[in-house]
């Protein structure tokens, strides 16, 4: 039976347990990281895609996986008016592949190389590095079987961490296998959980039915220990999965990338085969994966499309923003300072025209005298005041003052343009 509707404690005036604002000083931050990411992922032939923010149910629970934790705890997910069961996207990848089916983008030469930066919801438990609205930068290859695929992911997502000056950076890599050798392995995992149930956590006992890879991603101590006994999957992978690995880790190698074979690293959804890879830092604070991803070849046709193999991985933002260090853009600013109605006018006329070619005015409408606006230009940390009164319009000439070095200068219109341009844009000519 689902709960009964209940507010929120302190709504409406707190934002939503789990949510969280992202105010202008931090903004800049983040418009410098997805510049960055974006800049990144185009360098290496990645388009953006963009999806909707919610898709059917059903879409989740056949990719995601009955047995994941997203799916069996996590969803945000609601009837809508027309009695369709809707889910706010807990991840991308599926809305990737149900959006590559529906627009047959598959018959595009091979292979499809995405990405996307946006919120994704899942109603987790909230602490600092986990939220229930959160921000990932996803990156998805599709009919590419080659594992020199994944290793250029691992090395495009290493090299942007390097760029964002991301430090502590530990890469985890493992293969998971395919439907032709995992069957194998679930049996002697199964076996294995089987022989100690009654000293797991109920959650644990549920999955050795369920899943037993999953009891790898329990965080209970007792559940962790008797997991470390387990079989290991790298022993039964098949011919053609360990050929992948190594091929992977060969082109790991060729890049010069560290990293570090972690057997037990499954990852939290189902569809991944093969491939799983997790990056992790010491920068981030307790929530250390700063991205996770890996191989999904089944997963399009599971949802009836074509036979089609994919890669990805996604990267979180707020865990990225915690690690990193984003240089926001840091724009000179002009501060229009006028006396009076003609000149008032006058300023917003120049302002609309340093607009025009790049340069950013801030002009504000409560009437000062000149000592006021050079105080409140000062507080808006800006580079120049432009004096504007009913003498200069006469003349045709406007003072400008240099806050950081207190010097002025007058001058026409024209070379005011001229000036500010080349200070805010070295290199351009005025349009
Ligand atoms: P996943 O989609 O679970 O493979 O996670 C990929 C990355 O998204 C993780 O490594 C985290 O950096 C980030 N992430 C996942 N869940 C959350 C969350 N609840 N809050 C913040 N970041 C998250």
């Amino acid at each position: 039976m689902s709960a009964s509707p209940r507010t929120p404690a302190k709504a409406p005036l707190q934002a939503i347990k789990g949510t969280h604002d992202i105010l202008p000083a931090e903004a800049r931050l983040w418009q410098a990281a997805e510049a960055a990411a974006k800049d990144h992922f185009e360098l290496y032939g990645y388009r953006e895609i963009r999806t909707p923010l919610f898709e059917a149910t059903e879409l989740f629970e056949k990719g995601t996986g009955q047995t994941s934790d997203i799916v069996t705890k996590q969803m945000y997910t609601f009837i809508d008016k027309g009695g369709r069961s809707i889910t706010l996207r807990p991840e991308y990848t599926p809305s990737i592949a149900r959006a590559v089916i529906e627009h047959r983008l598959h018959l595009e030469p091979a292979p499809l190389r995405f990405y996307y930066i946006g919120s994704m919801f899942r109603y987790d438990k909230p602490q600092k590095g986990r939220y229930r609205q959160f921000h990932q930068a996803d990156v998805e290859v599709l009919n590419e079987p080659d594992p020199a695929i994944d290793a250029e992911l691992v090395e495009m997502a290493d090299s942007l961490l390097g760029k964002l000056k991301v430090g502590g950076v530990e890469i985890l890599i493992n293969s998971v296998g395919c439907s032709k050798c995992r069957p194998a392995y679930l049996k002697s995992l199964r076996g294995a959980a089987e022989s100690k149930r009654f000293e797991f956590c109920p959650d644990c006992r549920r999955k050795i039915e369920t899943n037993p890879l999953r009891i790898f991603d329990c965080k209970v101590k007792r559940c962790r220990e008797l997991a470390a006994g387990f079989p290991l999957l790298s022993e039964y992978l098949c011919r053609e999965c360990a050929d992948h690995f190594a091929g992977f880790r060969r082109h790991l190698d060729a890049y010069g990338l560290r990293y570090r074979v972690e057997p037990r690293l499954v990852r939290g959804i189902d569809y991944y085969t093969r491939t799983t890879f997790e990056v992790i830092t010491s920068q981030a604070g307790q929530q250390n994966a700063i991205l996770g991803g890996g191989r999904y070849d089944d997963l399009m046709r599971q949802y009836g499309g074509p036979d089609m193999c994919a890669t990805g991985f996604a990267l979180g933002m707020e865990r990225l923003l915690e690690a990193a260090r984003p240089v926001g853009r840091e724009e000179k600013v002009l501060y229009l300072a006028y006396l009076g109605e003609e000149a008032k006018v006058r300023a917003a006329q120049l302002a609309r025209l340093f607009r025009s070619q790049g340069i950013e005015c801030l002009l504000e409408f409560k009437e000062r005298g000149l000592r006021e606006h050079l105080g409140r230009a000062s507080k808006l940390a800006a580079a120049w005041v432009l004096m504007v009164g009913e003498d200069e319009i006469r003349k045709g000439r406007y003072p400008l003052k240099d806050l950081a070095t207190g010097g002025q200068v007058e001058s026409t219109q024209e070379e005011l343009l001229h000036y500010l341009r080349s200070q805010v844009r070295p290199g351009q000519p005025a349009e």
